[in-house]
C-alpha cells in the first residue's frame, strides 16, 4: 500500500470557526481500559462564522457511546460518528447543549497523547491535538471555554485526583471510589487541558504574590522521590518572583500543581493550574542529576510557568501562529536563566544550541519560517526554529526598540490581548504602537525562513584616518522560497586600538544614535559605513552578543582573531574568538590529513588559553566554555557540504591531543586546584567550577591517555556527586579498555532501577566513536530494560546515537542509517511523533559526500516505502526527500 500524500493545511484558508464553546463540562470516570467521558458542552453560532452550516466535531480513535442534544437522546439518523469526527446534519440557531459520551482506552495509548497510563498513573498531553482523543470537540486553539470536570476513580488506584483551576469539590462515593471536581475559570483553549489520576506523593509550599495572595503550590512525583523535587519547588518559586519583577505578571488561581511522570514526549506541558512534566525536568538530587541537569530544570519549570502569561492567558490563534507563545516564552526563559546565573555563559549556551539544531534545519530540506505558512503534522513543528529561533526574533525586537519600549510594549499586550486567541501581527502591533516605530520590514524575519549570511568587508585608509565597514547580506534559498528579500539585521559592533582600548564611534553614514549604542541596522543587500577619527588600523568586534541569528563570515575580520580573544569586552565574542580560531586549526588539520597543507601553528592560539586556564578561576565557567572545541556537528555545519565525519573527527581529536598535550600541566594544576571538599551545591558558581575541572580532565586525558585515565578512575571512585561522576566516565568511555568497562558495570549496579540515571548510562555509552558501538546499540536494545515505550530511553540510545555519534551514526557500510531506520519503521506504529522525531537525524542528508548521502537517501526511500506510515513520518520522509 502506498502511503497518500499528507493533506496540507494553510495559514491563508484561516477563517473563525461557525461555532463556539463556551462551557465544557466533563465528568471522568477513570478505568485502565475502559474510561468513560461526559462532555456536556454549551455551543453557539459563532457571529463570526457562516450561518446555516452543519456542525462538524474532531476526534481521533473516538467510540461515542451516547449523544443528546438539549438533554434528549439524538436519532441515529440526525448525526454521523466514525472515530475521526462527529457531525451534526442539522444544529439549532439557538444557544443549545451537547451531551457527548465517549469511551476510551488509556492503557492500549501508546502514543502519549490525549489520556494514557504513565507507570501506574493516568495523565493527558493534549498539545496540539490529543483532546479530540478525549471527546469530540472544535479542537483548535481559538475556541475559549470555561472547564469544569469532574473526575471519579478507584480511591486505592488513584488517591490523588487533579485537573485544571481551583479545588471546588470532593468526596468519597460507594465501593471505594471517589471524586473530584475542578474549576478552571480562565477560558481556556482544550490544548491546555490536563487531568491526573493516581497514587502520589508530593511536597507544597505557599507563595504570597506581591499583591498578599497566597497560593498553594504543589510537586506530585512517584512516592519515595520526594526529595528530589525541591530544587524545581524553588525554581518554581523564582520563577514566580521573577515574573513579577521583570514583567508585572502575578499568578492569578489559588494553586498552582506540578506532576512528573515518566512516560512523556515533551519537555513538559503548560497546562493551566496543573503542568505535566517529563520527570527528568523535575528530579534531582547531587548523587543523581549533573549540573546541566539542575539548569535545565530550572529553565524548564520557568518556561512552563511563565506561559501562564503567554500562552495561557493570552493564546495562539491557530497553530502557524506558534512561535507567539514559545518563542517569547523560550526567551522569557533565557532572560531568568541569566538573571539566575552568569548572563554570557547564558547567552553562549543558547547560541550554541542555535547553532546546533536550528542552523542545520534552517539550511536543509525542513526549513520553513518561524511562522510556517503551510503544515501536514503539525506534531512536526516543534521545532528549533518556531522555539529557539523565535525567541531570537523577540530578543532582536527588544534589541531594536531598546529595554524601556519592550517592557512597555509587552504591558500593552497583556492588556489588549488578554482572554484572546492572538497572532504576531497583533503582538507587533503593541511594539508598533508604543515605540512609533515602523515594524513591517521586521515582520519579514517570521515569514522567510533560511539563515542569513552576513559577509563583512573593511579598508583602513591610513591618511584619511579611517575606517570603512562593508556589511553586506544574503539568505540562501529554502523550500518553497526561492528568491529572499534583505531583512532588518541589528549588528551591534565595537572598534579597539592597537592596545586593546574601546574607541569612539562617529561616521557620517551612520545616526548619532546608531554610533552611541554600536549597534547598526542593515536593512538593505549592502552597507557601507566609514568610521572617521580611526588614528590606526583597529580592531572589529562584530555581531556583539550575538545581537542577530545569522552567519558571519568570515568570522570574525580575519587576522584578528587573537586579539579579540585577549582584550573584546563583550564575553561572547570573546569566545567567539576562541571557536573560530580552533575551527581554523581544525581545518589546517583536515588539509594536512588529506596531504594538502602544514601542520597549524597555534602556538599563540595555545597561549591565551593557557592564561585563560591559568586566571580562569574568576570565571570558570565562561573559561570552560572557551575551551570546550567545536563538536563534530558544528565542524558539519561549517563545511556545509561534501561532508566527511571520520576526517572531522581525525582532525578534531588532533587538536585536542595537541591541546592536552601543550597545557598538560595547567591543565592537571587546574584539575587539582579546582577540587571541592565542600557539599554540593547546584548554584551556577558552584557548577561553574566542575565545569572547568571537568573540561581540564578531559583535555588531559586527550594528551595523556595514561595520566587521564589514572585520574578519570580516582574521580570516579571519589565522587560524591554526578557530575564528576559522569565526567570521569565519559573520560574513561573515550579512553576504552578495561577500565571502561568495569566503570560502566559498577555505575550500572549503583543506580540500577534509577531510570534517569541509567538513561546516561545508555546514553554514554551509544555516544562512544568507535566501531564496535553500533554492536553495543544493538545490544542495549535487546536489554530487558530497553522499552520503545519509553521516549526519554529510547532517546537515550537511539536518539544519542544518531545525533551524538557522528562518526557511527555516518558509518560507510550504512549500518548506522539502517539501525535508524529499523527503529523508526518499528516505532512508528506505537508512538508516530516519537518515530518523527528520531528520523530528522537524517534531515541534513544532502549536505554528506557522495557514498553516505546515496546511502542515507536510500534509508530515507525505504522508510517513505513502508506501508501504513503515520502522517508525522509520512511527512517528515516525504519533505526529507524533497
Ligand atoms: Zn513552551
Amino acid at each position: 500500500m502506498r502511503n497518500p500524500p499528507p493533506q496540507a493545511v494553510r495559514l491563508s484558508e484561516y477563517r473563525p470557526t461557525d461555532f463556539l464553546i463556551d462551557t465544557v463540562d466533563l465528568d471522568i470516570c477513570l478505568h485502565r481500559t475502559q474510561t468513560r467521558v461526559v462532555a456536556r458542552l454549551a455551543l453557539r453560532r459563532n457571529p463570526k462564522g457562516r450561518a446555516d452550516v452543519p456542525l462538524t466535531l474532531d476526534g481521533d480513535g473516538l467510540v461515542l457511546r451516547g449523544l443528546k442534544l438539549n438533554g434528549r437522546a439524538m436519532d441515529a439518523g440526525d448525526y454521523d460518528a466514525t472515530p475521526d469526527r462527529l457531525a451534526l446534519h442539522k444544529a439549532p440557531d439557538a444557544p443549545f447543549t451537547l451531551e457527548i459520551e465517549t469511551e476510551i482506552d488509556p492503557s492500549a495509548n501508546t502514543q502519549l497523547t490525549g489520556l494514557y497510563r504513565s507507570g501506574s498513573a493516568y495523565c493527558t498531553q493534549c498539545e496540539a491535538e490529543g483532546f479530540r482523543r478525549i471527546t469530540y470537540f472544535l479542537d483548535r486553539p481559538d475556541v475559549l471555554g470555561v472547564y469544569t470536570t469532574r473526575i471519579e476513580a478507584d480511591k486505592s488506584e488513584a488517591p490523588v485526583l487533579l485537573s485544571n483551576g481551583n479545588p471546588a469539590q470532593s468526596g468519597d462515593l460507594a465501593d471505594g471510589r471517589h471524586f473530584a471536581v475542578w474549576r478552571d475559570p480562565f477560558p481556556k483553549p482544550s490544548y491546555l487541558f490536563a487531568l491526573v489520576g493516581g497514587d502520589l506523593g508530593c511536597i507544597r509550599r505557599t507563595f504570597t504574590t506581591r499583591s498578599g495572595r497566597d497560593v498553594a503550590l504543589a510537586i506530585y512525583v512517584e512516592h519515595g522521590k520526594e526529595d528530589r523535587a525541591h530544587y524545581a519547588m524553588d525554581a518554581l518559586a523564582r520563577a514566580m518572583r521573577w515574573d513579577e519583577d521583570t514583567f508585572g505578571r502575578e499568578y492569578d488561581l489559588d494553586v498552582f500543581n506540578i506532576v512528573a511522570v515518566s512516560d512523556f514526549n515533551m519537555g513538559a506541558m503548560e497546562n493551566k493550574g496543573l503542568n505535566i512534566f517529563n520527570d527528568k525536568y523535575v528530579l534531582a538530587s547531587p548523587q543523581t542529576a549533573t549540573d546541566s541537569d539542575y539548569a535545565g530544570i530550572e529553565a524548564v519549570i520557568a518556561h512552563e510557568y511563565f506561559h501562564n502569561w503567554t500562552g495561557n492567558r493570552i493564546t495562539c490563534r491557530d497553530w502557524f501562529q506558534l512561535c507567539l507563545k514559545e518563542g517569547l516564552t523560550v526567551f522569557r526563559d533565557q532572560e531568568f536563566s541569566s538573571d539566575q546565573r552568569s548572563r554570557a555563559v547564558e547567552r553562549i549556551g543558547d547560541v550554541r544550541g542555535l547553532r546546533l539544531a536550528q542552523f542545520p534545519e534552517d539550511s536543509g530540506p525542513l526549513a520553513h519560517p518561524v511562522r510556517p505558512e503551510v503544515y501536514n503534522e503539525i506534531n512536526n513543528f516543534y521545532t528549533a526554529t518556531v522555539y529557539e529561533k523565535g525567541a531570537e526574533l523577540i530578543r532582536m525586537l527588544k534589541t531594536l526598540i531598546g529595554d524601556a519600549d519592550f517592557r512597555r510594549g509587552m504591558d500593552l499586550y497583556f492588556e489588549r490581548f488578554d482572554g484572546t486567541a492572538a497572532t504576531v501581527e497583533d503582538f507587533l502591533s503593541c511594539f508598533a504602537d508604543v515605540s512609533a516605530r515602523d515594524l513591517t520590514h521586521f515582520t519579514l524575519w517570521y515569514a522567510q525562513a533560511g539563515t542569513p549570511i552576513v559577509t563583512a568587508k573593511s579598508a583602513y585608509d591610513e591618511n584619511a584616518k579611517s575606517f570603512a565597514l562593508t556589511l553586506s547580506q544574503h539568505t540562501p534559498p529554502t523550500p518553497g522560497q526561492s528568491d529572499k528579500r534583505p531583512l532588518l539585521i541589528p549588528i551591534s559592533l565595537a572598534l579597539f586600538g592597537e592596545n586593546g582600548e574601546r574607541l569612539d564611534l562617529a561616521s557620517p553614514d551612520a545616526s548619532a544614535s546608531e554610533c552611541a549604542r554600536g549597534l547598526v541596522e542593515l536593512a538593505t543587500a549592502s552597507r557601507t559605513i566609514t568610521f572617521a577619527g580611526v588614528a590606526s588600523r583597529p580592531v572589529a568586534s562584530l555581531l556583539r552578543g550575538f545581537s542577530a541569528p545569522v552567519r558571519l563570515e568570515p568570522a570574525p575580520l580575519s587576522d584578528d582573531l587573537e586579539r579579540l580573544l585577549a582584550f573584546d569586552d563583550d564575553p561572547f565574542n570573546r569566545w567567539q574568538a576562541a571557536q573560530s580560531l580552533a575551527l581554523r586549526s581544525i581545518f589546517a588539520r583536515v588539509d594536512s590529513l588529506r596531504g594538502s597543507g602544514a601542520a597549524p601553528d597555534d602556538r599563540a592560539f595555545f597561549d591565551a588559553l593557557r592564561r585563560l586556564v591559568e586566571t580562569g578561576d574568576d570565571d570558570p565557567a565562561f573559561a570552560a566554555q572557551t575551551l570546550a572545541l567545536p563538536s563534530e556537528t558544528d565542524l558539519a555545519r561549517e563545511v556545509g557540504q561534501n561532508v566527511d565525519p571520520d576526517i572531522l573527527f581525525c582532525a578534531r581529536n588532533s587538536l585536542r591531543r595537541a591541546l592536552g598535550g601543550a597545557l598538560g600541566d595547567r591543565l592537571e594544576a587546574a584539575h587539582a586546584r579546582l577540587g571541592d571538599a565542600r557539599p554540593y551545591s547546584p548554584d551556577a558558581a558552584s557548577a561553574g567550577r566542575r565545569a572547568l575541572r571537568n573540561a581540564s580532565l578531559d583535555l588531559v586525558a586527550a594528551g595523556d591517555p595514561a595520566k587521564g585515565e589514572a585520574l578519570a578512575k580516582r574521580q570516579f571512585d571519589d565522587a560524591t556527586n554526578m557530575t564528576d561522576k559522569l565526567a570521569a566516565l565519559a573520560v574513561l568511555a573515550l579512553l576504552g579498555g578495561d577500565a571502561r568497562e568495569a566503570a560502566f558495570t559498577r555505575f550500572y549496579e549503583q543506580f540500577a532501577g534509577d531510570a534517569l540515571v541509567i538513561d546516561k548510562w545508555f546514553a554514554l555509552q551509544s555516544t562512544i566513536p568507535e566501531e564496535a558501538t553500533t554492536a553495543r546499540v544493538h545490544r542495549l536494545m535487546r536489554r530487558d530494560d530497553f522499552s520503545l515505550l519509553n521516549p526519554n530511553r529510547v532517546r537515550s540510545v537511539v536518539g544519542a546515537f544518531a545525533s551524538a555519534n557522528p562518526t557511527r551514526f555516518h558509518a560507510l557500510d550504512g549500518s548506522g542509517y539502517t539501525l535508524l531506520e529499523n527503529i523508526v519503521l518499528e516505532l512508528d506504529p506505537k508512538n508516530p511523533q516519537l518515530a518523527a522525531r528520531l528520523l530528522t537525524a537524517l534531515r541534513s542528508w544532502r549536505t554528506l559526500e557522495a557514498r553516505r548521502r546515496d546511502l542515507a537517501e536510500a534509508a530515507l526511500r525505504r522508510v517513505l516505502a513502508a506501508p501504513n506510515l503515520s502522517r508525522d513520518v509520512n511527512d517528515i520522509a516525504t519533505r526529507a526527500l524533497a
